[in-house]
């Protein structure tokens, strides 16, 4: 891989040192240099130094400048530019005492080295082309994966899945580009030109590729950050009785008051392998006492932006306006209907929409349980059809990258569009420059140091 440019974000050219494994007390400790420096500095330091033999393990003894042993040490280094940074690395595990590392820390400061900042190893193997950046976010992702999905995900990322589909996506865009170039360039021979209709099928094979990649990593969000379910309907209907159901537990203050959920709960539960993040809502009704309208227009906030809404129903009382008002506003959004309280038996003066939805609506009873589990499966069979082991890995995995691919795709898609429209060669051509650069932003080549710099320093020291 190519090396990138040069970015100003860290200064480069030194030596750094981090201690690379946690922080505290541990029965060992790592502690990892990097930079042109590492050799000159540790062959005073570490005794015996065999920088000659490397990515060997050595035991050696860890002398402070006017000190003497502070430590037993087993140090191994390499050679730029074969070690993870692409610089020469040294990585020396002490006891773990916090005392030792920090010593031995402050030692190689004193011999020349510099505190590494947050990701500046990894930031190093970036621009060094050891790993393009989505392979930098998948060092993070690993580090920080909380599920065994996760970290599948992440390795799968690091091992670069995405760097083959890239390049022959980009492949095809360059052809496309370098076809329209020549026609403007040559305007004036008689060349053979390729039929704009061929190129808008290379692009329309594009942007089926890039869409799918964008669809994936939706589908994948849902697995990677939970599924967020809202419990909606008027005060009374039982939102908060369901919601300990769903919980196992009295989370919620259940009263027979209606109004008294004035604010959103939430908690995080397991339905089949899936994350859900149920959130309780304060009844969606007008009011106008003050402190319930805010917990009102959560509500609302909490329904527009949920995966699932559970719109709830009251078994044993005619739906009133409030209720519809309510379905309302939640019909064209991805929804089950829920009737609760069938413990109490089902009225049978319902309005002509409720007897609609009466059919299709989960019946259950949050105070006898019955019908919970059917809910449960319901709810993570829509949110993640076929379960978790059906969702094919993503070929993008950050918000960043899926933004870059929407960038290229809607870039693609307009240059497809002018070309079946006519519109000038130059235009197209710069339309399409610009998806390459959007995509070239996804692996790193053109991102900016803001955008690098955020991205970095969410590493761990260290890493
Ligand atoms: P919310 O305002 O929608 O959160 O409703 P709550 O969960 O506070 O419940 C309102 C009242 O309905 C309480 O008195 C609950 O005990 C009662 N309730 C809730 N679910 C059921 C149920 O399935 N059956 C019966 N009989 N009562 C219920």
């Amino acid at each position: 891989m190519m090396a990138r440019r040069v970015s100003f974000l860290y200064p480069t050219g030194d030596t750094i040192v981090a201690q690379a494994t946690a922080s505290g007390r541990a029965a060992v400790a790592m502690v990892r240099l990097s930079g042109p420096g590492v050799g000159t500095l540790l062959r005073g330091a570490v005794v015996p130094w065999r920088g000659e033999s490397v990515r060997r393990l050595w035991l050696a003894e860890y002398r402070a400048e006017g000190e003497g042993v502070l430590d037993q040490v087993v140090a191994v280094y390499f050679k730029a530019p074969r070690s993870y940074t692409g610089e020469d690395v040294a990585e020396l595990t002490c006891h773990g005492s916090p005392v030792i590392v920090d010593r031995l820390i402050r030692d190689c400061v004193a011999r020349g080295a510099r505190l590494a900042e947050p990701g500046e190893f990894t930031f190093r193997a970036f621009l060094n082309g050891k790993m393009d950046l989505c392979q930098a976010e998948a060092v993070r992702e690993l580090v920080e994966s909380q599920t065994w999905g996760q970290a599948i995900g992440a390795q799968r990322a690091l091992r670069g899945s995405l760097k083959g589909r890239l390049e022959a996506v980009r492949e095809k865009v360059v052809d496309v580009l370098v076809e329209l170039e020549s026609r403007i360039e040559f305007a004036n021979e008689d060349l053979p030109v390729v039929e704009a209709c061929e190129l808008s099928v290379a692009l329309e094979q594009v942007e089926r590729e890039l869409g799918g990649w964008i669809e994936s990593y939706e589908k994948a969000r849902l697995i990677r950050e939970g599924v967020r379910v809202v419990l909606a309907g008027r005060p009374n209907v039982g939102k908060s009785s369901l919601f300990n159901r769903l919980l196992d537990e009295e989370r919620a203050i259940v009263t027979s008051v209606p109004g008294t959920t004035r604010d959103c709960l939430r908690e995080w539960v397991d339905f089949g392998g899936i994350r859900v993040c149920l959130i309780d809502t304060a009844g969606v009704r007008s009011t106008w006492e003050d402190v319930e309208r805010l917990g009102v227009e959560r509500a609302e906030r909490e329904i527009e932006e949920a995966d699932l809404v559970l719109f709830i129903l009251d078994a044993s009382l005619p739906a009133g306006s409030e209720d519809e008002r309510g379905w309302r506003l939640i019909e064209d959004r991805p929804h089950v209907v829920v009737v609760n309280k069938i413990d109490k038996g089902w009225e049978e003066g319902q309005p002509p929409w409720v007897c609609e939805l009466r059919d299709r609506a989960v019946k259950v009873s949050a105070r006898t349980g019955e019908g919970i589990e059917k809910l449960k499966e319901i709810v993570s069979g829509l949110a993640v059809p076929g379960g978790p082991q059906e969702v094919e890995s993503p070929a993008v995995t950050s918000l960043r990258q899926s933004v870059c691919v929407e960038h290229a795709l809607d870039a693609v898609r307009t240059g497809r569009v002018g070309l079946r429209g006519g519109v000038s060669e130059e235009y197209v051509a710069e339309v399409l420059r610009g998806a390459l650069s959007a995509l070239g932003e996804l692996v790193g080549e053109t991102t900016s140091d803001e955008i690098l710099r955020g991205i970095f320093s969410k590493f761990c020291i260290g890493k």
